[in-house]
């Protein structure tokens, strides 16, 4: 039986990712900051909140994942701990730094020190690429990152790449573009329209508070694309991958879609300054074919269809 550390268990990703690790017949160690304030939620919403070994682990700590690794002797971790709002790393910026880079360092010290055959998956992310000249997104890319958060990202995935390069660990990232399920904290935009929309839908007065919507991102399916995090430990050689729908939506569209699916008047949209970010980015959509084409993963769902399955699982668990 294979062992596989999940950092981030608690979060959207960790809970999917673990659901197709056991699956597959593999022992999960779910790794969370405080055992005592840890929220299962997500496991116990899939069922598997009993089939998940989940240990308390401070990640900024050297001594604390030399710990992890000698205990656990992990066949794979997949490293999925991080501050991952771009809005709050904007108010958080040191914090946000320090621990979406240093907990990754930490980790690959570890695997250098103690397990070098470890295989190792870090999420990277889309926001790195920030400011692109050219669409869509390839790994060969120039980054530009317009976010402490997206720096945060970038600075990460070159100390895979460097630990892979330099001691030749099995260190791989998965660049991934933004990707929602009903399972989605609220404070994210795709989550928080559609929540909010549900539970408000017979209340006249409410309205719908929003940042900048005249932009374009590519949007996809988390429990597909938790798929590819796996596929990419178990290839030959670790090679990083793009993973993305492939298509770029306006984000008015996509409220648009939803206020007109639950029979609510578009003029519950506010648009609040307040809400937009120091820098954004315009449109952004990235190239899947190498994964599909190296590791088998599948992506054939339009955005549109994704919202239905968010909107129609909404339903089904609203109060
Ligand atoms: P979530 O925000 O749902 O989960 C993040 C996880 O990281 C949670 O388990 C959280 O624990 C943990 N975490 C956050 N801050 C800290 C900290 N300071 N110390 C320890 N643990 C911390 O994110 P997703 O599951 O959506 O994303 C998984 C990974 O993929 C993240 O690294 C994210 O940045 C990256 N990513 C996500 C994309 C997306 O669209 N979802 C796109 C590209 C990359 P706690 O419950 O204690 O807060």
């Amino acid at each position: 039986m294979k062992t596989a550390i999940i950092t981030g268990i608690t979060g959207q990703d960790g809970a999917y990712l673990a659901q197709i690790l056991i699956n597959n017949g593999y022992n999960v160690i779910g790794v969370t900051r405080s055992s005592h304030t840890a929220n299962l939620d997500k496991l116990v919403y899939l069922e598997i909140d009993k089939l998940v070994t989940v240990v308390e682990c401070d990640l900024m700590d050297m001594s604390g994942v030399i710990g992890l690794i000698k205990t656990y002797q992990p066949d794979e971790i997949y490293n999925l701990a991080a501050q991952s709002s771009v809005g709050l790393s904007f108010s958080q910026p040191i914090g946000t730094i320090q621990f979406n880079t240093i907990s990754v360092l930490n980790l690959l010290e570890a695997i250098r020190l103690l397990k070098k055959d470890t295989r190792f998956y870090q999420a990277s992310s889309s926001e790195m690429y920030g400011m692109v000249k050219q669409l869509p997104v390839t790994i060969g890319t120039p980054m530009h990152p317009l976010s402490p958060y997206a720096i945060s990202k970038a600075s990460a995935y070159w100390t895979v790449v460097n630990y892979r390069e330099s001691y030749g660990l099995f260190a791989c990232n998965g660049v991934l573009f933004n990707h929602e399920s009903f399972l989605r904290s609220d404070n994210f935009f795709i989550k928080k329209v559609i929540s909010e929309a549900v539970k408000n839908r017979d209340n006249k007065d409410w309205k719908l508070k929003l940042g900048n919507i005249d932009v374009w991102r590519d949007f996809g399916y988390s429990p597909k694309y938790v798929e590819a995090m796996w596929f990419m430990l178990q290839k030959d050689k670790p090679v990083d991958y793009i993973i993305c729908s492939g298509k770029s939506y306006h984000l008015k569209d996509i409220v648009h879609y939803v206020l007109d699916k639950l029979d609510l008047d578009r003029d519950r949209i506010v648009i609040s300054n307040e809400l937009y970010r120091p820098t954004d980015i315009l449109d952004i959509y990235g190239d899947n074919s190498a994964a599909i084409e190296d590791l088998g993963w599948e992506y054939k769902l339009s955005f549109f269809e994704v919202l239905d399955l968010l909107i129609a699982e909404e339903l089904n668990n609203v109060n």
